[in-house]
């Protein structure tokens, strides 16, 4: 004898086919492999199925309500197994068509990464960017005025010479030092000021573990009509301490610049053996990082601000030094060379 509960009643017959006749063909229209497919499949016309329950239980019915609803489940029946028969063959032919052996594996995308003379570059200017320092562009190909003169630089100094500058056919420079940029933009600006100026400058030295013909420095100015040195001293101790960890001694070493007066260069705690001593500080305990004073007058006159009524400061540092350190990384050539396997370990 049928068990009664296998049996479905006139409303759940109708039930089950209103379902099946509103979701299978938008379900079976979505499956994407022959996997989900061969699921739908046995959802829909396996032993199982509702629908062959459906047809079960159709001896039950009256004889008007099992004519009607008889031929309604089978020709769902049909419907669906044409539906699975066109979705199984557009599987195939789209594999075909596209040349696609699903079982290989995927082709993995090399991700780039950025180079770390960019990231310290951009870590340093997120930092003066909180002191509401702006960033600036300029020229790599400058005059002799904007190199040298302006900041003060004598005209018998060395650093004017061949043998320290690369000069061009038309008597310009391609700037030693990013102050240039310092210089054009308080020519055109009044105070009050906060740039810092990263970017590339160019010395003919001899390429070597600590040399190249070019590299990177950030330098930045600060003036207003109140500036002074202990501004100087607070916005270093504050970059300093960012950049190498909050508990890093900052030292302040008398030095000459000709642009700066008085002038300073700055000294962070060794980081790597805690200022005890080590290779890379040279068993000194201290590194040295940057150069930093309080604007000439002379700088001032030179770009039309007057002495008397503005002051500020002025700082300076190399970004591959700074990278060098950070990373402990002990040869500048390989910032140039573009080596995947240097470059890879930054991501
Ligand atoms: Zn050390």
């Amino acid at each position: 004898m049928k068990d009664p509960s296998e049996t479905l009643s006139s409303d759940a017959i109708k039930n089950v086919l209103d379902e099946l006749e509103a979701q299978s063909s938008h379900r079976i229209e979505k499956v994407s492999d022959n996997v989900q497919l061969e699921t739908l499949r046995i959802e829909y016309l396996g032993r199982k199925a509702r629908l062959s329950l459906v047809l079960s239980s159709l001896g039950s019915l009256d004889k008007e309500e099992r004519g009607s609803a008889g031929e309604r489940a089978n020709r769902l029946r049909r419907q669906i197994e044409e539906a699975i028969r066109q979705k199984a063959e557009s599987l195939k032919g789209s594999a075909k068509k596209e040349g696609v052996d699903f079982t290989l594996p995927g082709v993995r995308r090399e991700r780039g990464v950025t180079h770390p003379i960019t990231a310290t570059i951009r870590e340093i200017a997120r930092i003066f960017e909180t002191l509401n320092f702006e960033w600036v562009a300029g020229r790599e190909i400058e005059t002799e005025f904007y190199n040298f003169t302006a900041l003060n630089i004598p005209d018998d100094h060395p650093s004017r010479d061949s043998f320290d500058t690369f000069f061009t056919q038309g008597g310009n420079l391609l700037r030693s030092q990013t102050s240039t940029v310092q210089i054009r933009v308080m020519e055109k600006r009044k105070p009050p000021l906060r740039i810092i100026a990263p970017g590339r400058v160019y010395r003919p030295d001899t390429v070597d573990a600590s040399h190249s013909f070019m590299f990177h420095q950030i330098e930045g100015l600060m003036v207003d009509d109140r500036t002074t040195f202990a501004d100087l001293k607070g916005v270093i101790h504050l970059f300093l301490r960012a950049l190498f960890g909050k508990d890093s001694k900052i030292r302040f070493r008398p030095h000459f610049f000709p642009f700066t007066e008085p002038s300073v260069e700055v000294d962070v705690s060794c980081f790597i053996c805690r200022a005890k001593g080590c290779s890379v500080c040279g068993q000194k305990g201290w590194l040295e990082v940057m150069g930093a004073g309080s604007v000439d007058p002379a700088v001032f006159q030179a770009v039309g601000y007057d002495p008397k009524k503005v002051q500020g400061f002025a700082f300076g540092l190399g970004v591959e030094r700074i990278c060098m350190l950070k990373h402990g990384i002990n040869d500048i050539r390989l910032f140039y060379e573009n080596d995947l396997r240097f470059l890879k370990q930054f991501a």
